[in-house]
């Protein structure tokens, strides 16, 4: 498939919007490379500023924080309290899903 192509089709794991174009595209590592994570079945396609927002935090550090943004209603850049929502639900399903 051509490339540009592909990239249309890319979806963010973490929040499901659609990655617009090849530089707001990256690979993150769902466990932290910082901390010793792999490559191998431990990759996924997110959007940069899910990817920036996550940083070096694990999948359940990560939901914390999302979980007390939601719960004190506090939107964060770009993100609606929605938006964070699907992402606390996408997070929760890979923490399942991984054990
Ligand atoms: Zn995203």
């Amino acid at each position: 498939m051509d490339a540009s192509l592909y990239r249309l089709k890319v979806v963010c794991f973490y929040c499901k919007r659609k990655v617009k174009n090849a530089g707001g595209f990256t690979r993150d590592h769902v466990f932290p490379k910082s901390l010793g994570g792999e490559d191998k079945g431990n990759i996924v396609n997110c959007c940069y500023e899910c990817n920036q927002f996550k940083a070096d935090q694990t999948l359940s550090q990560w939901l914390q924080v999302v979980e007390v943004m939601l719960k004190y209603k506090l939107a964060y850049q770009n993100y609606s309290l929605a938006l964070l929502g699907t992402i606390r639900k996408n997070i929760w399903n890979k923490l399942r899903n991984s054990k």
